[in-house]
């Protein structure tokens, strides 16, 4: 059974498609949240995962959709792309994001948009913290996103603070074999990548060879681009696309 699993598309239809091609065919769709906000394509974004089947989790920019006060703690330009997303979105895309749970287990795995902790807003970016999350895991391995870096941490069971631990930085088309360590995963983001790679980033877990693959796929910027300045969204968000940053 092969897996796609995608995080942080941020309403990017263009950066999914190429990603789900780059997939080919797969038994299921898991997303880590934040499907929609900075991005012109809610709606279809939405409706593409719905129609996938796509199950998943939800991330900061999704609770803030569905008229959550968490705006409030966005920066100006979070924020601003955020207002016209709630204006835009059709009741349909509000609704499947209302119902979007915070954490789930889905085949042995954990699925969280920030942290086992702190599901919806921690950032995992130190060894310290992979392993005080690694330590609060229900399953061995564990999917997370809300970085848009991709990356693995790896851990023997019961291994104090983070000692032992390997951190995996992997480039596209890099596979790590899953041992009998403990671990949590990020696909890198698929509509806004942060790790200077402008190209769109997600995993195939391969269920059957214990094996993970990180993916990049390139997709037309430029088009996003034109996009989000017809519905005027906020200049960084649209520049930053180029530089994968
Ligand atoms: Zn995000």
């Amino acid at each position: 059974m092969r897996v796609a699993v995608l995080s942080d598309i941020h309403a990017n239809l263009r950066a999914l498609e190429a990603i789900l091609a780059q997939a080919g065919a797969v038994d299921a769709l898991w997303h880590l949240g934040d499907v929609v906000g900075y991005g012109p394509d809610p709606d279809a974004v939405v409706a593409r995962l719905d129609a996938l089947g796509a199950v998943g989790v939800r991330g900061n920019h999704d609770l803030a959709a569905t008229g959550d006060e968490v705006i409030r703690d966005f920066n100006a330009d979070a924020r601003a792309a955020m207002e016209w997303t709630r204006r835009t979105i059709a009741p349909a895309t509000l609704a499947w994001l209302a119902a979007l749970p915070e954490r789930r287990t889905v085949d042995g795995f954990s699925l969280v948009h920030g942290s086992p902790r702190d599901p919806t807003w921690e950032y995992i970016l130190t060894e310290e913290v992979a392993a005080a999350n690694i330590a609060l895991l229900s399953t061995q391995l564990g999917f997370f996103g809300h970085t848009h870096l991709p990356i693995a941490y790896l851990q023997a069971a019961g291994s104090p603070g983070a000692s032992g631990m390997a951190t995996l930085e992997p480039g596209p088309g890099s596979s790590l074999v899953l041992d009998d360590r403990w671990g949590l995963l990020n696909p890198g983001s698929v509509g806004q990548p942060r790790d200077g790679d402008p190209r769109a980033s997600a995993v195939i877990l391969d269920l059957a060879a214990r094996t993970v693959t990180w993916l990049r796929a390139e997709y037309d910027i430029a088009a996003t681009q034109r996009a989000m300045q017809a519905a005027r969204l906020p200049a960084r968000g649209i520049s930053r696309l180029s530089a994968g940053f």
